[in-house]
């Protein structure tokens, strides 16, 4: 293991860790689902509703003070994790899914007619999909996917091929949620930019895992959900630049958003408020920037660094197995391992793990059109996060050679 890092110490900071399930201690390797929380995360979320709850940006009093200032504060520490130009440019959501949903209502209402075309690729969640379908049934745009390659990343000329004069927007997942596969984002921007395409990055399987810098990445929007990066449920980031912000109209209206309002006309508020209408999660706001916080107080690469060593064992360990099958290739994989084992359902070897300890998901993970393209109907996937440990993959090796031993 990376003697710079100290898994023992991570691994005590995680109260849910040291728990036992059916009598076996757990082994958590469902992160790409949501990750576990760190005490300070915890601590702070306690701490927001034990001294500070109150409304924010609309009280006179010192705790709407102290929780405006704690949700400011928040939306800072993002920007700097994700190197934004201006803190305007991060807006709270309540997770990817209402990231996307707000681009695709309110960026594209404006900006799409019958015929456009919006490119996603085969490999999406359904959360970067379905809000795209919704879209294209309500202007008369058309969806265009770009198809997986042999290495399952996403090739450049694909992309190519497929943008056209009426490509109004690319949408693509960084890294999968199913393969863990890392597509070339950096590349991908530079590519849609030279043709004068805005780029549209789901970051929910990305930012957990590796460095993200959107000023370097010069993506347009940039969505990420809270609980899969150490944070509590409820809350995510849109990123946009705040060219966009200017230009699209809000997607949600009510209170918090606007500068003036009468019966015939309103004046938003300016961005991001203009795109947080009613109540945020204040506590899920301050709960983000403490996983932040605790993420930067032992460093994203060595994180990275640690989660890859894991991952690679993960990889070669499976692979030594009998009648295994990983989708996906090895390199430049981030997170997790999809495979299933020859003559037995997925759902099957989920409970038997489940029952000696391992937590890993099955099914089809929110990406049935990446099922579609391997003719499955799911996967086992195992996740990592950074509290997991080769231990714990040695636990899913034997708890798999013990599903094969009862099914096949
Ligand atoms: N995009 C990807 C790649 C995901 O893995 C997920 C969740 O698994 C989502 C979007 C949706 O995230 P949420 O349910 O937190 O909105």
């Amino acid at each position: 293991m990376n003697q710079d890092f100290n898994i023992e110490k991570i691994r005590q900071d995680f109260p849910i860790l040291s728990q036992q399930v059916y009598g076996k201690p757990l082994a958590y390797l469902d992160n790409a689902a949501t990750t576990q929380k760190p005490r300070s995360v915890l601590d702070a979320i306690t701490d927001y509703y034990t001294t500070t709850n109150s409304n924010i940006h609309r009280g006179t009093h010192a705790l709407s003070e102290k929780a405006s200032g704690a949700y400011e504060t928040a939306r800072k520490t993002v920007r700097h994790f994700l190197n934004a130009d201006q803190p305007e440019e991060i807006i709270f959501t309540s997770g990817t899914t209402a990231s996307i949903n707000l681009v695709a209502g309110s960026f594209t209402d404006k900006f799409v007619s019958p015929g456009d075309e919006i490119i996603i690729s085969q490999m999406e969640h359904h959360s970067n999909l379905v809000p795209w379908q919704i879209l294209c049934k309500k202007t008369g745009a058309i969806l265009k996917t770009i198809p997986l390659q042999d290495s399952s990343a996403l090739s450049l000329n694909a992309i190519e091929e497929l943008i056209s004069d009426k490509t109004k927007l690319i949408a693509v997942t960084y890294v999968s949620n199913v393969l863990g596969t890392t597509n070339p984002i950096k590349r991908i921007v530079d590519l849609a930019h030279s043709h004068g395409k805005p780029v549209l990055v789901d970051a929910a399987q990305a930012v957990q895992h590796m460095p993200v810098d959107v000023h370097e990445l010069d993506c347009d929007f940039l969505a990420f959900s809270g609980h899969k990066i150490y944070a509590g449920t409820g809350i995510g980031v849109l990123y946009a630049k705040s060219k966009w912000l200017e230009s699209i109209p809000p997607w949600k209206g009510g209170g918090g958003m606007i500068n003036s309002v009468s019966i015939r006309k309103t004046f938003y508020a300016d961005p991001p408020l203009k795109f947080e209408a009613g109540t945020p999660n204040i506590a899920g706001a301050i709960s983000l920037a403490a996983a932040i916080d605790y993420i930067q107080s032992i460093g994203i690469e060595k994180i990275a660094a640690h989660e890859a060593e894991v991952l690679n064992y993960m990889h070669d360990k499976l692979s030594s197995l009998p009648g295994l099958t990983i989708y996906g290739s090895k390199s430049n994989r981030h997170g997790a391992i999809s495979f299933n084992l020859e003559d037995v359902d997925n759902y099957d070897a989920g409970l038997i793990l489940d029952k000696m300890g391992v937590a890993v998901r099955t099914g089809t993970h929110c990406a049935e059109p990446l099922m579609q393209h391997y003719g499955i109907t799911g996967t086992i996937r195992a996740s990592i996060g950074m509290y997991n440990t080769k231990e714990e993959v040695d636990r899913l090796y034997e708890g798999l050679k013990k599903v094969q031993a009862m099914l096949q």
